[in-house]
């Protein structure tokens, strides 16, 4: 991942200063306004944001703790789960879905994804069920919600946690209701470029399960529940005080945000139809879902030089992600060998374009420009 330096681009790929700038008052007092404070760590920001977020979600309680990758780690822990467990993840997402699986010991198990979403396939996981099986950490990728019903009611019979990675979706619905309600618990990151972005890195679990949520509250406290004996082997990972007053402003904008989103990405859309690319493969939302755009990954052959071309234009573009879980090293060498076709086509395929709530139609017209100009026809 990591962020790119873009100010000398035409077109960023993200430009989270035209964010900042757009709500600087709002974020100005709320940063004095802890520094006045003087409390930096576990404080009322942080409990507040907790509340307003997992409301949001739908959910009872919210936990920040110190990244996304955090989150799922800890959701793990505290479940139990550990060497000789399997957890379910796609074969496709950004690394860290993986990474948190291997760093509490377990095996991660990997299922091909939907060439339409680039989420898990449902019709598949049955099938990578075994008795060793403890969770299942499904994604929803670029801000499209994974197949919640039958995912949800595979997880349910096969007595089984069912975790969302929500690192890119916040505010993303499924049948009326908002992701990270459909879950046991659930994972957000606010790493900046994310939807919703800290000035620095940040997560938080939400989940409705009390137990859970005080065994996470721990967990991200060194193992211990009272803050004096410790009971389990913890962590120290914490969302501060300065993140979650950002977060608590920044949560105010996100629908409008999103929406935004949603509607440069169909702007694209409409003028590549209108271009008549016909090669290429578009981002799509389902009936009865809403996406929000964390990301508008084209998908097209000869994408190499196409990204080649339009970064000579000064139109900054990522590819999100160049292999599948399955092809990286170190999670090979612990879940084995495997094929996925779905997730290798679209890592050879993708890539995306510039996305961001600020970004105007006169920028999405040269974007469009540049690649239908870049292409053989
Ligand atoms: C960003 C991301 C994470 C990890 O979040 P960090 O805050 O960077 O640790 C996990 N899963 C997905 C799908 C992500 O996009």
């Amino acid at each position: 991942m990591g962020q790119v330096n873009v100010s000398q681009a035409k077109v960023p790929l993200v430009d989270l200063q035209a964010q900042y700038r757009s709500i600087k008052p709002e974020i100005d007092a709320a940063i004095a306004g802890v520094l006045e404070r003087g409390t930096f760590v576990l404080g009322p920001e942080v409990e507040a944001f907790e509340k307003e977020s997992a409301a949001y979600c739908g959910t009872e309680h919210g936990i920040g703790v110190a990244s996304g990758t955090d989150a799922l780690e800890l959701i793990l822990r505290a479940y139990g789960i550990g060497p000789g467990d399997e957890v379910i993840t796609p074969a496709y997402s950004f690394v860290a879905t993986a990474l948190a699986v291997v760093l509490v010991g377990a095996k991660p198990v990997f299922v091909d994804v939907e060439p339409e979403t680039c989420n898990i396939d449902a019709k598949l996981l049955r099938k990578a069920i075994t008795p060793r099986t403890k969770a299942i950490i499904a994604v929803h990728l670029y801000g499209h919600p994974f197949d919640v019903t039958p995912v949800a009611a595979i997880a349910k019979e096969a007595k089984v946690k069912l975790v969302e990675d929500c690192a890119q979706a916040i505010g993303a619905i499924a049948n009326g209701k908002r992701v990270g309600s459909f879950g046991d618990a659930a994972a957000f990151s606010f790493y900046p470029s994310k939807n919703l972005g800290a000035y620095g890195d940040g997560g938080l679990v939400v989940t409705s399960d009390r137990s859970l949520a005080e065994r996470l509250r721990a967990l991200r406290w060194y193992g211990s529940a009272d803050r004096t004996t410790v009971t389990e082997l913890g962590r120290n990972s914490r969302l501060d005080e300065l993140q979650a007053a950002i977060l608590r402003v920044k949560l105010r904008h996100i629908e409008r945000w999103n929406a935004a989103r949603a509607k440069h990405a169909e702007k694209y859309t409409e003028l590549f139809k209108q271009r008549a690319l016909n090669r290429a493969v578009f981002p799509l939302q389902r009936p009865g879902c809403r996406h929000v755009y964390h990301l508008y990954p084209l998908r097209i052959p000869g994408r190499d030089a196409l990204r080649q071309a339009l970064q000579k234009q000064g139109i900054a573009t990522q590819v999100h992600y160049s292999y599948t879980l399955a092809e990286q090293p170190v999670l090979a060498k612990i879940a084995g060998a495997g094929s996925f076709p779905v997730a290798e086509s679209i890592a050879r395929t993708v890539l995306s374009l510039p996305l961001y709530p600020e970004l105007t139609d006169a920028q999405i017209a040269t974007v469009v420009d540049a690649v239908s100009g870049a292409l053989p026809s």
